[in-house]
């Protein structure tokens, strides 16, 4: 049997997933391809890893093989029986790129096996078993966009989720004559994860400082009242991030493409200057876009320190892309690749 698991990308809605936010990811056609069947022990190849591993028991083993290991662990937890399998993984999904391979993976195996065992498992769960694992199994602490995003998109479609409730809904991506695109800038800077974890802390003491148990309850003013300039500036960006995916469904609804295109880059620069999750090298890519007139608006994606940026842009974007990454090139010695997007649905079998 055939599994197909689509990577993700997040319109807008940056660093806010783990906030109570609001988040406006969609699936992408770049996959995880997995082929399951019934064996004797569990066997696991990756063709990307070019590693395989063998086990008759589920263990961490510190390595890639745990996004798999996990989600038998995890779905083993919450009751459901898992037989050992052959599984076999090969992808044209980046690794490492902000576009998440990593919950492409976890769904894509949780949702490999629960075929394979003849378990209906509704996406929602599926989502939530794949977000425990990489939590808990693998240790990274993120928050649950990459999941739902892989679990639940809908082709032509964002998901527009407010993890607080982690109730979502699908809007509609009317592109008109303008499209989306994704630049990998090739690089991943190493300090990523350590940020990515000071930056939860940072916004749980701004939270302490407000007196307020949720991003939710927090307003502008409550914001001004902070002294501290650094917490006062993530939480900035968490509060202006949340109005902006708002404001974003509005101008999609209204097809005011130009207004999308504003938001993003407002989004980049409070990613930039408040919460400084950018890096050098993204920084580059934003301004030399920023002098096309054709590109509405750009930003980084994911958890930031390098990875891809998303572009909102019309007409021959390639001619522009190829000018930009030529002068990337010169300066970081890097070519950057383009991707054109399309979106997908969520994981599914062929
Ligand atoms: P992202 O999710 O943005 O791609 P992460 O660092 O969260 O970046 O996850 C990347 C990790 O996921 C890789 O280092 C690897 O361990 C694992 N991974 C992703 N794709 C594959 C694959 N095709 N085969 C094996 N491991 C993979
Ligand atoms: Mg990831």
């Amino acid at each position: 049997m055939v599994v197909y698991s689509p990577g993700r990308a997040n319109l807008i809605g940056e660093h806010t997933d783990y906030n109570d936010g609001y988040i406006l990811p969609f699936a992408i056609r770049r996959y995880i391809k997995f082929e399951i069947e019934p064996a004797k022990k569990f066997k696991i190849f990756s063709h990307q890893q070019k590693k395989g591993i063998e086990f008759e028991k589920p263990a961490k083993t510190n390595s890639w093989a745990d996004y798999v290991i996990g989600m038998i662990v995890k779905l083993q937890e919450h009751g459901y029986k898992v037989e050992p399998f052959t599984l076999n993984i090969d992808s044209d999904l980046p690794m490492g790129a902000g576009l998440s391979s990593s919950a492409a993976l976890e769904v894509g195996t949780g949702y490999a096996i629960s075929q394979m065992m003849g378990y209906e498992i509704n996406r929602e769960e599926l989502a939530n078993i794949a977000h425990e694992c990489e939590v808990e199994f693998v240790g990274v602490r993120c928050g649950i966009m990459d999941q739902y995003a892989v679990a639940l998109s809908k082709e032509h479609h964002a998901l527009f989720i407010d993890t607080m409730t982690r109730e979502y809904k699908y809007v509609p991506l009317h592109l008109d004559d303008t499209k989306l695109y994704l630049i990998n800038s090739g690089v991943k800077h190493e300090l990523g994860s350590s940020e990515y974890n000071k930056r939860r802390e940072e916004c749980e003491m701004a939270l302490e400082v407000m007196k307020k148990t949720t991003f939710r309850d927090v307003t502008i003013e409550d914001v001004e009242k902070i002294q501290d300039h650094l917490l006062k500036r993530r939480a900035l960006h968490v509060v202006t991030e949340n109005e902006r995916v708002l404001k974003t469904l509005s101008a999609l609804e209204d097809d005011n493409l130009t207004l999308v295109g504003k938001y993003l880059y407002e989004s980049h620069y409070s990613l930039k200057d408040n919460y400084e999750v950018s890096c050098e090298e993204i920084d580059f890519l934003i301004e030399k876009l920023r002098e096309y007139s054709n590109v509405l608006g750009a930003r980084i994606v994911g958890a930031g320190f390098g990875g891809s940026i998303i572009v909102l842009a019309r007409g021959n974007f390639e001619g522009i892309f190829e000018r930009v990454a030529e002068s990337y090139k010169i300066k970081f010695g890097i070519t950057p690749t383009l991707l054109n997007v399309e979106t997908s649905e969520g994981v599914h079998r062929v």
